[in-house]
């Protein structure tokens, strides 16, 4: 068996040299490497990672002179009272916000899975300091505004947890039940991640629904050019989903599999995520890549069901560039033949 690497063979150049020609001179390029490797611990065998691995407790170090609690514990002696020892103590899984998070949802390939997520400091209930966690949200799409600065949040364990950082995040407490908001050791699975609560939709008029039906007939036609697009199917390769979506005068399906896309008139039994948008042409705008359709979401024009799903419409988005970057490609052909 062959061992596996810290850096992976991909990564790493081959031996050689090429001539590169910059502002009408010939410069010889060479690959070449500085390298340092080191050896490091994060902890993950301290009795802080262990406790939220293996108890769901939550601990800190307290002074034994001046009691100042430091969640995480990060510090044996305290630089405040020259350097006495401090002692393991365990706090509250409670706390209020410290900050309002920035929230992330385009991430590096390495955080991609988690995204969108926020990111804020918390002092839970028996600490003096903050500590960083991972922040969601159980009423459909993390958007600005759910967590802010003094939001009282409640540290959820993961079901699998590793012992590492990423075993807990939190979530606002107005999303809990008492009893959840009380238990120690609360779990994600224990959590209603699947009814977020649906935003609703004004009546509509005659005008809405003529509006809408148009827009419909404009998104069928954006998506047929979809489905025969190399590009854009190759973004949804693999991928499958049952999109509802409802708007202001009218309901129809979005359907993704593997590298299939189709828009029908239709309403679900069981779709895997729903969208919401009040006026259909910002959905339609989207599909036509006259603005991202991601951006609407951080806006809060369209709200969808579930948070993993920023993904999906990421890909849409992608489907949507590529679609006009083939007709712009087209068109310059033309002009050109
Ligand atoms: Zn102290």
């Amino acid at each position: 068996m062959v061992k596996k690497k810290v850096i992976d063979e991909q990564y790493i150049p081959d031996v050689g040299s090429h001539i590169e020609t910059i502002d009408g001179k010939e410069y010889l390029i060479t690959n070449d490497a500085m390298y340092t490797f080191y050896r490091r611990t994060k902890g993950e065998l301290s009795p802080f990672f262990l406790a939220l691995k293996n108890d769901k407790r939550l601990l800190g170090c307290r002074c034994t002179t001046c009691g100042i609690v430091r969640v995480p514990p990060f510090l044996t002696h305290c630089p405040d009272c020259n350097f006495a020892p401090t002692e393991p103590v365990e706090v509250g899984q409670v706390g209020t916000m410290n900050t309002t998070p920035p929230i992330t949802y385009f991430a590096t390939s390495l955080f991609q899975h988690m995204a969108p997520y926020g990111r804020g400091r918390v002092i839970f209930k028996g600490a003096d300091t903050a500590m960083s966690v991972n922040l969601y949200t159980n009423t459909g799409i993390l958007v600005p505004g759910i967590i802010k600065k003094g939001t009282e949040v409640k540290l959820v364990f993961r079901d699998e947890r590793i012992g590492e950082m990423t075993d807990v995040f939190c979530i606002s407490t107005a999303e809990l039940t008492r009893e959840q908001i009380h238990k120690k050791g609360l779990q994600e699975s224990e959590i209603n991640w699947e009814t977020p609560q649906e935003p609703s939709l004004p009546a509509a008029s005659e005008e809405d629904v003529a509006r809408y039906r148009k827009a419909l007939d404009e998104m069928k036609g954006l998506i047929e050019d979809m489905n025969g697009n190399e590009s854009a199917r190759k973004a949804i390769a693999g991928w499958k989903r049952d999109i509802q979506v409802k708007a202001k005068g009218g309901q129809c399906a979005i359907l993704i599999d593997d590298g299939d896309i189709k828009m029908e008139e239709r309403v679900l039994s069981s779709p895997d995520f729903i969208m919401v948008c009040d006026d259909i042409a910002t959905l339609l705008d989207g599909l036509a890549y006259r603005g991202a359709i991601t951006d609407s979401i951080i806006n809060k024009k369209i709200w969808i069901s579930k948070n993993m799903e920023f993904n999906t419409i990421f890909n849409l988005d992608r489907m949507a560039r590529f679609l006009v970057r083939s007709k712009k490609t087209k068109d310059s052909f033309n002009e050109s033949a």
